[in-house]
């Protein structure tokens, strides 16, 4: 493995064959240098892959992708080589920000560049190391409680790591009026929409539907649902009725660099009218193809710890299950047939939602160097009411 720096510098102005002496001055750092013109509605990328230790300049693969985080990025805009002395040039349709790839024998590594950072210098080692974090939590059942502890954790590992994202692993309802703390539907409509709302406002990006969610009730649950600003997964479902929204299968997530991640949804349901239920490891292997088009794998399961179990040790593709169900507080997330599991716990369901009642966030460290996972491990935060003191009631 090399440990080389490379700058990327974009230039503001035009280049002109000249300004190669510009990069040139960059040699003594090990750099590439890459300037971006625009006219004439093409933009040409050119640049100079100078002196890059244990890397030959000559035929490293230069790819231009774009950096829209919600476009996929797998197939570039445009690709060349580069020439014997380490230069190259592109020229393509005017498409900004874009992210810079350069490929050698020894792996690759991506750049972002973007117009607000014209001019100056952006680094990238190579390989590239890229760690991607992946905040879950489950079965919260109506107990969406400890929201500042929450909102202090959500915030420190946001400003931590790059690559966050945060998932839910279903059962945030509670279908049953009996465990209600009021058992007019009122309740039920109040509580749904606001743990949805809750959610929104915490920015959650994918949630796997739970057998409360799909064990809907008349058009309450569909109304909480739709307030969600975050895709409804599962795969193994088929909704046939209008009082539910038919979840995706799976959702891309992308990190602002262009790694893509492909997660795939899948649930517990009782059968019922408008919902039938497929087996989710055969539906699952449905959807393995992912894998090949995607440096990760995620399945984001309401199936229950001891199925997830036998999902990873059926499908080995997965690099990593967060699941539900069980409530089973998986701390540290194991390995499972070369699968990281998590879960995170469970608060409620079969008593009536506490304020008092526990917070769980589970945390997967995903590492991967030039797209391949090198590393992945998972703990659980927990949080708590605040410890009485004597004299309070
Ligand atoms: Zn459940």
């Amino acid at each position: 493995m090399i440990g080389l720096r490379i700058k990327i510098v974009r230039h503001a102005i035009p280049v002109v064959p000249s300004r190669w002496l510009a990069c040139a001055s960059f040699a003594a750092v090990a750099c590439i240098a890459v300037s971006v013109c625009t006219a004439d509605d093409r933009q040409t990328v050119t640049g100079v892959v100078a002196d890059a230790e244990g890397l030959g300049l000559a035929d490293l693969t230069v790819s231009v992708f774009p950096a829209e985080p919600a476009a996929p990025t797998n197939q570039p805009l445009a690709t060349t080589s580069s020439d014997a002395q380490g230069r190259f040039t592109i020229s393509l349709p005017t498409e900004t920000p874009l992210l810079v790839e350069l490929q050698g024998d020894r792996g690759r590594g991506r750049v972002r560049v973007t117009p607000d950072e014209l001019g100056q210098p952006l680094e990238l080692v190579y390989p590239v190391r890229t760690t991607v974090v992946l905040l879950h939590d489950n079965d919260m059942h109506f107990n969406f409680n400890h929201r500042e502890a929450f909102a202090a954790k959500l915030e420190q590992v946001r400003s931590e790591h790059e690559h966050v994202f945060l998932l839910n692993a279903g059962d945030i309802f509670v279908r049953v009026p009996e465990r209600w703390n009021d058992p007019r539907p009122e309740y039920y409509a109040q509580q749904s929409r606001q743990m949805v709302d809750i959610m929104n406002s915490f920015g959650y990006d994918l949630m796997t539907l739970g057998n409360h969610e799909l064990d809907y009730i008349e058009d309450l649950t569909i109304a909480a649902l739709q307030r969600a600003r975050f895709p409804l997964l599962s795969a193994n479902v088929q909704i046939t009725t209008d009082l539910l929204p038919q979840p995706k299968p799976f959702h891309v997530l992308h990190t602002s660099h262009g790694l893509s991640i492909a997660v795939l949804g899948l649930s517990i349901a009782y059968n019922r009218e408008g919902v039938q239920r497929l087996d989710p490891i055969d539906q699952a292997r449905k959807y393995l193809y992912l894998r090949e088009q995607h440096p990760l794998l995620v399945g984001l399961t309401h199936l229950g710890f001891r199925t997830d179990n036998q999902l990873a040790e059926t499908l080995g593709t997965f690099d990593v299950i967060i699941g539900g169900h069980s409530h089973t507080m998986v701390n540290p997330a194991v390995t499972v047939n070369g699968v990281l599991i998590a879960q995170a716990a469970g608060t409620g369901s079969g008593s009536p939602a506490h304020p008092d009642r526990p917070k769980y966030l589970g945390k997967v460290t995903v590492v991967l160097e030039n797209d391949q996972v090198v590393e992945k491990s998972g703990q659980v935060f927990t949080f708590t009411a605040p410890v009485q003191t004597a004299g309070e009631g």
